[in-house]
């Protein structure tokens, strides 16, 4: 039962002994093979790669050399670049990428010796929220297998939950780490946009696009955090402030704290009344750790869906240009060369990335530009003042992470609003740039699980880290 530790339960039986990192791995391994027929987490196993890297980190902890990861074995989601190794995205036009370079974020855990099993399914470039947008097949939620495990990140999600990998490292732009680790009840993590690299990540939108862990545990999260956080030159969007220490955080009592309750996230978007009772529980529970609890109003949250489906799609859609069959991946046989960018991006993209491009293409011509995405970036700006008006008063927030638990396979298909809808309390942290995370908040009546969302202000990732571990450990 290996594969069901945690980062820090590992990293104690790798330095006492107790087992070796390549029969931590076999059992990872072993575990993916008896499951991914029937889940469809990864998309690529590099299980050669992966015990040699096991070999090769047991020589280290032998040596004494051993940091905080050496030997634990993690899997990626396919949108995020790792030199060498297949990298789909999700789509078939990148079927046979093999990016020359690799995310600043994988280099820094694979740095620390970390074991890389593979990469794992999402929707298309990060377009989803069932992950029912891959073209490698759905992903099916571990906990129920006639759900989905939310998206876009569902692979990581459900491999973390299934225990086919100690964590997960994925990509967060409108929500894809919190609401798959809500619906499938593992934690997943969003930081602050900028406190990350995104060099290395397929873009989706540029100035949402955030990468962050997927883990069992609060602290597991803290732990890649701080690893991963920090200024990196390929990308002059990251901050320079120093990383503080996120595991000490996460044992700060949080008495004296002031959490707000943003009343606009029960209201809107018909909450399952499950769901309000549970997090109504955890509230009960952060009053009784001696905090303060505030109601507070963020007004521009009912715009939220709006404004991401005009700024995403907008980003988007000029981001995908560079997927044209010529410069990477698939190309369609053809004739001509507009036959060739027309048959490669009609054939190697999914239906969703298509209506995404045509959307943004049109919110950005000429004579649309004012009415859609102008206006969509200023009421960006009204959603963002929200937040800084709530944290003028309160140290973070509680909401939901999704207004409903894991959603039936194919039910939602057919109507993309109604799919977008599940982005709704997801999708304000990241227009506003903030760090949020999602814990594991019990389950429904019918067993599926409930996600609680901690947001903290910008660069609050201790608070967030503090808190979610707090409910998480109580
Ligand atoms: N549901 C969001 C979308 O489809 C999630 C995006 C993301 O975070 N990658 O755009």
């Amino acid at each position: 039962m290996l594969h069901t530790l945690t980062i820090q339960e590992a990293r104690k039986g790798l330095d006492n002994r107790t087992f070796s990192s390549v029969e931590l791995t076999q059992a990872c391994l072993g575990r993916i093979t008896e499951r991914n027929d029937e889940i469809n987490a990864f998309i690529t196993v590099t299980k050669e790669l992966a015990l040699e890297e096991a070999k090769y980190a047991d020589g280290q902890i032998a040596k004494g050399k051993a940091t905080q990861l050496t030997g634990i074995p993690f899997g990626v989601k396919d949108a995020i670049c790792v030199k060498g190794i297949r990298s789909t995205g999700g789509a078939t036009i990148l079927d046979n990428y093999i990016p020359p370079h690799e995310a600043t974020v994988i280099t820094k855990i694979r740095q620390q010796g970390a074991v890389l099993l593979g990469k794992q399914n999402c929707d298309s470039f990060g377009h989803g929220a069932s992950n029912e947008n891959s073209m490698y097949g759905s992903v099916k939620n571990p906990k129920n297998t006639t759900k989905v495990p939310g998206g876009s990140s569902g692979g990581s999600a459900a491999a973390v939950a299934d225990n086919q990998c100690i964590f997960s490292i994925a990509e967060d732009t409108g929500g894809s780490i919190r609401q798959p680790a809500g619906m499938c009840g593992v934690v997943g993590m969003r930081p602050s946009y900028g406190r990350n690299s995104r060099y290395g990540c397929m873009p989706l939108a540029s100035s949402l696009d955030t990468i962050g862990p997927i883990t069992k545990t609060v602290e597991d999260a803290a732990i890649i955090m701080e690893i991963i956080a920090g200024k990196d030159e390929r990308d002059a969007t990251t901050v320079a402030d120093p990383v503080p220490d996120y595991t000490e955080a996460c044992q700060k009592d949080i008495s004296g704290l002031t959490i707000g309750i943003p009343k606009e996230y029960f209201t809107l978007g018909g909450v399952d009344p499950e769901i309000t009772e549970a997090i109504a529980r955890y509230v009960t529970q952060l009053e009784k750790k001696g905090c303060t609890i505030k109601e507070v109003s963020l007004p521009h949250t009912k715009y939220a869906v709006a404004v991401y489906y005009i700024v995403v799609p907008s980003e988007d859609s000029a981001n995908l240009a560079r997927l044209d069959g010529i410069r990477y991946g698939m190309q369609a046989k053809a004739e001509t060369v507009y036959d060739t960018y027309s048959k490669s991006r009609s054939q190697g993209f999914p239906e969703e990335v298509k209506r995404r491009i045509m959307i943004g293409t049109y919110a950005l011509s000429a004579g649309y530009f004012d009415a859609y995405y102008k206006k969509a970036q200023k009421v960006r700006t009204c959603i963002r003042q929200d937040f800084t008006n709530a944290f003028s008063s309160v140290d973070a927030l509680i909401t939901p992470t999704s207004p409903f638990a894991a959603f039936g396979l194919g039910q939602k298909t057919a109507d993309p609003l109604r799919m977008y809808l599940a982005d709704v309390m997801v999708s304000p942290a990241s227009l506003a740039g903030v760090p949020a995370i999602s814990i594991p908040a019990g389950n429904t009546s019918e067993g599926l699980p409930i996600g609680l969302q901690v947001i903290g202000p910008r660069l609050g990732e201790s608070t967030v880290l503090q808190i979610g571990n707090s409910l998480f450990t109580q």
